[in-house]
This record gives C-alpha cells, sequence and structure tokens, in this order.
C-alpha cells in the first residue's frame, strides 16, 4: 500500500522467522505466478506491505512492472523470474514512488533501464535525499510526461500518464497484444485504496478509460489478478464515495462530519487498512480535502 512504516523492531524477528516458517510449512503465504498471456505474467505479493509485479518476456530481455518493497521482497521475484527464464531484466518500470512499488529496484534489475514518469523521478529523489542514504531507491534513467512505448519483440508495453489519480505522476502499463495491463495503485482488487497527492474525480476518468480498452486480465498494485468485472467495481465503489462526499461539501458539512455520513455499506467486502489509511471514512476525508482546494 503506501504508507512508509518499520513494520518490527528488530526484537520481533526471531518470532517473525518462526511465524513465516510454519506459514511456509502449512503451504500458505507464497508468492504467486499467474500467466496472462504469452511470455506475460503477474507476480501476486504474499503480503500487503509488498506490491504486485508485472513482467513480459521477449526474444531478448524481460521488462518488469515494479519491483516490490525491498531487496528481500526484489529477491523472491526474481526468483520467480529465473525459473522461466535466464534473460536479462533490460527495463523496470516503477509505476509510482511508494517503496513498495520500486524498493526491489536495485535487486531486479541492477543493470536495467528503469522508466517513470518525470514525476515519480522527482519524488523519488526528494524521498532519497530525506531520507538517509542507503535507502536503496534507485530512480529512473528515462522519464516520460505523457506516454512512451518499449518493445520487447516481439511484444510491446505502452507505458501512459493517466492523469492525476493515486498520486499526481502513476504511470499504467498496457500490453496491447495480451489484452493486459499493470494498474500499480490506480486499483487494489476489492480493497479501499490509499490516497496520496493525487485526485479522486481524474482517478474514475482514469478508470474509465481502461474499462474502455479491449483488457482481460487486470493486475492489481495489490491483492488478487483481476478482469473488468473487480476494476469496474472499484470504480463504482470511488464514483459513489466521490458523489456522497460531494453532496455532503455542498450542503456544508465538517470534515468529521462527512467521514461519519458516508453510507458504503454496498462495498463491505472491501478490505479496508487503518494502518494505511485506506478506510471508507479515511477516502472520503481525502476527497473532502481535493474539494477544498478545487
Ligand atoms: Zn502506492
Amino acid at each position: 500500500m503506501h504508507k512508509e512504516k518499520r513494520v518490527l523492531q528488530s526484537g520481533a524477528c526471531a518470532v517473525l522467522l518462526i511465524v513465516v516458517l510454519a506459514g511456509s510449512d502449512a503451504g500458505h503465504a507464497a508468492p504467486l505466478l499467474k500467466q496472462i498471456g504469452p511470455g506475460l505474467y503477474a507476480y501476486i505479493s504474499d503480503n500487503d506491505t509488498s506490491a504486485n509485479s508485472t513482467f513480459l518476456i521477449g526474444n531478448n530481455g524481460i521488462l518488469v512492472v515494479d519491483t516490490g518493497l525491498d531487496a528481500k521482497e526484489g529477491g523472491k521475484l526474481l526468483e520467480k523470474i529465473h525459473t522461466l527464464s535466464s534473460l536479462p531484466i533490460k527495463f523496470i518500470v516503477n509505476t509510482h514512488y511508494h517503496r513498495d512499488h520500486q524498493g526491489g529496484n536495485a535487486v531486479v534489475g541492477p543493470s536495467a533501464t528503469v522508466i517513470s514518469t518525470d514525476w515519480t523521478r522527482e519524488r523519488t529523489l526528494s524521498v532519497i535525499q530525506s531520507q538517509a542514504p542507503g535507502s536503496g531507491l534507485r530512480p529512473a534513467e528515462v522519464t516520460f510526461q505523457q506516454q512512451l512505448t518499449v518493445h520487447l519483440d516481439p511484444y510491446s508495453a505502452e507505458v501512459y500518464f493517466p492523469g492525476k489519480a493515486h498520486t499526481s505522476g502513476d504511470a499504467l502499463v498496457y500490453f496491447p497484444q495480451h489484452g493486459a495491463i499493470a494498474m500499480g495503485d490506480l486499483f487494489l482488487t476489492n480493497s479501499c485504496p490509499a490516497m496520496d497527492q493525487g485526485s479522486a474525480e481524474k482517478w474514475i476518468q482514469a478508470l474509465d478509460h481502461v474499462l474502455d480498452l479491449p483488457v482481460k486480465s487486470v493486475v492489481p498494485g495489490h491483492f488478487e489478478l483481476a478482469t473488468k468485472t473487480e476494476l469496474r467495481r472499484f470504480r463504482d465503489y470511488l464514483n459513489d464515495l466521490y458523489s456522497q462526499v460531494h453532496a455532503l461539501y455542498q450542503k456544508g458539512d465538517t470534515i468529521e462530519e462527512v467521514r461519519r455520513g458516508i453510507h458504503m455499506e454496498k462495498y463491505k467486502e472491501f478490505r479496508q487498512y487503518e494502518k494505511y489509511e485506506a478506510t471508507f471514512a479515511d477516502n472520503a476525508a481525502v476527497i473532502y480535502q481535493q474539494l477544498q482546494h478545487h
């Protein structure tokens, strides 16, 4: 998701190790690899602190979209890629600057060309500056404003900026030959999203655009591989919430009244995460603030 919090104190590590081992013995908590089409795979993370990835194996190299939280998560992804191909990782696309999407860059593709929007590169540079060196983040070498195409014969990947949404500089990656798209955190399956400096209004428009594309497989930033059915539900969630917040805002309600006044029972199956400020009420509060600054 997006909060950069250290989840564990070092004293808890031994306990964690036991839990992780027990978990893997029991056969769960392992990342899932799902083939979407020829050479194209979704890597579904086994935990909510590290994002999903998507990778495309071409004739001469591999493109990876998002690399996970850190060296460990990036290493898990690389291991999965290596079960399928020993070709070099030539390109990494980072959908946005949050660490859980780009913390594995250095491990996954030490000599890959990293691609992001200009905005994401700027934000990544300021994160590196504000945190101690050694953060492991690696900003993009190639940036763009609107779109670029990566040719990975015999396939291609169209990387584009959909407008402000989850952040102000997200990138989506559309695979036209596969009818697939990697959404970054513009879409989480059956879950409330985290909302950074973006725009809920433009976010909904960006989702409508994707729903118009001839897409069968939709890779979310987190959770299960999806189709347009889940994407449409997520779009409807954002749209319903936006309409409700807008009406309450027009009526003159305060932010606290709006947090309490929304009715999202219809989406009760959605995951909500207080620790990532990703609840119905948190999303409503962000939309309220965006309306204030409109
Ligand atoms: Zn994010």
